[in-house]
């Protein structure tokens, strides 16, 4: 479904990624690890088309949508359209704090039909309903973000999320900015919509998560990466070094 290759990033004079190429099917999970400054939250900002990459492409169900060699690949007016692609899960939830829970689920939706038509008000909102249902929210779609937790803001930002129907699903350290007793309830989310088959990628510090719900991991260091493939080989039998000693602090 995916395919990223070469991707290069540059801030100035300092080299973020380098030669970055992966693939992700249909259905899997992918997670990445790495430690703080390795580069992956300015990966997944490549992917949403958030940062522009100095070098490589994405594709996506086998079209192209962003090579940065090909500027045809880069009109403004097209992005918009091809971030559709991908939903973003921020470690900081980043809800509307005036609007409600169904709200903030159904806001994009609900432009999105005033634009080019199609589904009533009302279906958006049963649709919201029932994603709010299935993150265990169905009791608290008319409250406001500031009257819920951080773990139930986290499920709002994930039922936000799907509501567009992206075709990957991407998390930045979705559990990070959460106490220990809330991340469970998050982790139990991401994990039912990997039993769904939602094609996702999971950047997260929680190993044992990232081991049980992936397909596939990719360890990073330095803009680079350094190891990926089935999560039992890279979390439990890492072939190189570097991934031994970043793993190591996590044991
Ligand atoms: P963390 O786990 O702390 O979020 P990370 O692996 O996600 O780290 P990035 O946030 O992608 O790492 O940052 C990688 C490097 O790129 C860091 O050295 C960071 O300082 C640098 N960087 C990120 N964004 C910018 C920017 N807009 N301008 C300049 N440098 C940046």
């Amino acid at each position: 479904l995916l395919e990223v290759q070469h991707i290069e990033k540059r801030f100035g004079a300092t080299q973020v990624l380098t030669d970055i190429s992966f693939s992700l099917e249909k259905g899997q999970a992918l997670s990445i690890i790495g430690s703080s400054g390795s580069g992956k939250t300015t990966l997944l900002r490549c992917l949403n088309f958030l940062e522009k990459p100095d070098h490589g492409s994405i594709s996506v169900g086998g079209e192209l949508l962003f090579n940065a060699a090909d500027p045809q690949t880069q009109l403004e007016n097209e992005i918009r359209k091809k971030r559709l692609h991908f939903g973003l899960v921020f470690q900081s939830f980043n809800l509307f704090p005036q609007y409600t829970a169904l709200k903030n689920v159904t806001l994009a939706r609900e432009l999105q039909a005033k634009e080019r038509g199609g589904e009533s008000h009302r279906d958006i909102e049963s649709a919201g309903r029932e994603l709010l249902a299935q993150m265990g929210l169905a009791d608290r779609a008319d409250h406001y973000p500031h009257q819920l937790s951080g773990g139930q803001q986290q499920r709002v930002a994930i039922a936000r999320a799907l509501a567009l129907h992206p075709d990957i699903l991407c998390f930045d350290e979705p559990t990070s900015a959460l106490d220990p007793e809330l991340t469970g309830e998050v982790l139990k989310v991401i994990r039912s919509l990997a039993e769904q088959k939602t094609t996702m990628i999971i950047v997260t510090h929680e190993m044992s998560f990232a081991r049980d719900v992936a397909d596939q991991v990719i360890f990073m260091d330095g803009g680079v990466i350094v190891e990926q493939g089935d999560p039992r080989e890279v979390i439990d039998h890492p072939k190189e070094e570097r991934t031994r000693q970043f793993l190591a602090r996590y044991a």
